[in-house]
């Protein structure tokens, strides 16, 4: 058996040699998990690193091997996954692992192809709205950051980080407390993961929409298809990620159990990444090891009950416009691997209740508030620019509640930002909460309102507004058997990682059902 061992050591002492020097017993070791502490660094005390090592100790003690699945008979219908993001996709590997090839359909192009249809996006203005940054191979998170960090608990989060380097990614991916992959990364690993599931029998159909469900009283029994095909399965996953409102509005249609759930709204927040740096890490900020800084934020308004707090950050990064509908705007944010773009950015958001904030009880009034506000931003960009451009204004303008006539900073976004009141598109309590949480941000980190800091608006899609309802052991949906609610769009999920678990869940889940694993 290998031998764990934990220790610290500042950022700039080398791993190997201090294992050499400090446990001349150990063979060989593997790395376990590494993270960085430079909590003190801006008052600066050396940044260090955190290691959990495996190391093999006697001769006869071995790593070990990777787990074997059993090849399972096939089901007489083959499942069928809608939406090729992280859960459709790692749902589809695990089924293919032991042997179960499924129908995977994607509404958008693939992933290799995406790039094509967004750069149109973004320099003129002409959305595809069936591929573009939400849609299409890969999902939500084939423009991203590719941060794979995730708050939940799960054995099977390993499983995702070694599948992710089996695919092509960096070995630290599986033992970084905080990995990421990047855009750049990500795009080329999605692609070796569909290839590995063709070379598994596994039908993917790119540009094919399911449009509808295909239900026997309480049972789904298939999908319809925008191509006016049918589809029979005895299991459907649904991983179709949190924007695509016309299928929500099919399920509700077909009497799918799902309730309104809390989510946020806010915006992007942009700073030049050497002034991030250098707050973060203080007289550190040079050293390449430490990598662009990040930082998390978070304060909870106790008088009224809301969070404010950070999302997604993207240190060397840039600001996308990320919209799925004609008529709206949306922000959000990615970085390559290298994460040295000049600007880091983040989501500064405020919580939405349900039950409190959406005066309209329709099941969608959720999506609805988020459409609301991403169609005045766009309002506003038709108004002042060509309808491309994202609403800007300096945190010190909306801090002071009102627009000088300097010019906005340089910004990393492809689309361009312009000058605009963006309060004019927010409800009032989410002004008052950014505002708020703002002055209590520059506290935790001096600095954080500055000359130079943009609010770029509206980040509206940070979850799904929705939950489809789902029996907590089975994962099938409470009104309808055959139907595996999934991944973030169903509200189970609220990254990559996190979407892959559940896509891995569900496919267990689907194996159990029919019987074939005993
Ligand atoms: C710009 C950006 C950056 C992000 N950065 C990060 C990050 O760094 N780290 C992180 O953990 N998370 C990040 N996220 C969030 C992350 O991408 C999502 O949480 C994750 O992708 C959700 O996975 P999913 O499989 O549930 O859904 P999605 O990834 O949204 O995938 C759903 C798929 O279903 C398809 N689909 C939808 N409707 C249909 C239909 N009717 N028929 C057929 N196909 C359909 C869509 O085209 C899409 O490909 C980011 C998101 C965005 C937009």
């Amino acid at each position: 058996m290998p031998k764990k061992y934990q220790f610290e050591l500042p950022f700039d002492v080398d791993l190997a040699q201090h294992v050499r020097q400090s446990y001349p017993e150990v063979r060989t070791y593997r790395m376990v998990s590494k993270s960085l502490d430079a909590r003190g660094a801006p008052r600066g005390r050396r940044p260090s690193f955190h290691y959990i090592i495996d190391a093999l100790v006697t001769d006869t003690d071995t790593f070990p091997t990777a787990e074997e699945f059993p090849r399972l008979p096939e089901p007489s219908k083959r499942p069928v996954i809608v939406g090729a993001g992280p859960g459709g996709l790692f749902c589809a590997v695990r089924l293919a692992e032991y042997g179960i090839p499924s129908i995977l359909l994607e509404r958008g192009d693939e992933a290799s192809k995406r790039m094509l249809h967004i750069a149109k996006f973004w320099r003129y203005g002409e959305l595809d709205p069936e591929t573009n940054v939400c849609y299409g191979e890969g999902g939500a998170g084939l423009f991203s950051d590719g941060k794979l960090i995730t708050r939940i608990k799960s054995d099977l989060v390993q499983y995702v980080m070694e599948k992710f380097v089996a695919f092509g990614a960096p070995p630290e991916t599986a033992y970084e407390s905080n990995p990421h992959l990047g855009s750049n990364k990500i795009r080329t690993i999605i692609t070796q993961i569909s290839n590995w599931l063709r070379s598994r029998g596994v039908e993917i159909r790119y540009n094919t929409q399911v449009t509808g469900l295909v239900t026997e009283g309480d049972r789904v029994t298939g999908v319809r298809l925008s191509t006016g095909e049918t589809l029979l399965t005895d299991h459907v996953v649904l991983a179709t990620g949190h924007s695509s409102q016309d299928l929500y509005q099919e399920l509700e249609g077909s009497g799918v159990a799902m309730k309104p759930k809390d989510f946020a709204v806010g915006v992007r927040v942009e700073h030049p990444r050497r002034y991030i740096d250098s707050i973060q890490h203080g007289d550190y900020c040079e050293a390449s090891q430490l990598g662009s800084a990040r930082y998390r934020l978070s304060w909870h308004d106790k008088w009224t009950d809301r969070g404010v707090y950070s999302f997604c950050m993207c240190p060397g990064g840039y600001v996308l416009s990320s919209g799925t509908e004609r008529d709206g705007i949306v922000v959000n944010g990615m970085s390559n691997y290298a994460r040295n773009s000049p600007w880091s950015n983040a989501a500064l958001v405020v919580s939405v209740k349900a039950e409190r904030d959406l005066s309209d009880p329709r099941l969608l009034a959720g999506l609805e508030f988020q459409h609301e506000i991403e169609r005045r931003a766009y309002e506003l960009s038709k108004k002042f620019a060509t309808g491309r451009e994202l609403p800007a204004m300096t945190i010190r303008e909306f801090m002071e509640g009102k627009l000088n006539d300097r010019p906005l900073p340089k910004t990393s976004s492809p689309s361009g930002i312009f000058k605009a009141d963006i309060r004019q598109i927010f409800p009032e309590f989410v002004v008052e909460h950014l505002k708020k949480g703002l002055r209590e941000f520059d506290k935790d980190i001096p600095g954080f309102i500055y000359d130079e800091g943009v609010l770029i608006a509206p980040e509206t899609r940070t979850s799904a507004p929705l939950t489809i309802l789902r029996d907590k052991k089975s994962l099938v949906s409470v009104s309808h058997h055959g139907l595996y609610p999934c991944g973030e769009g169903a509200g189970y999920a609220g990254g990559i990682t996190s979407a892959a678990v559940d896509g891995v869940k569900c496919a267990l889940s689907i194996i159990e059902r029919e019987g074939l694993l005993t």
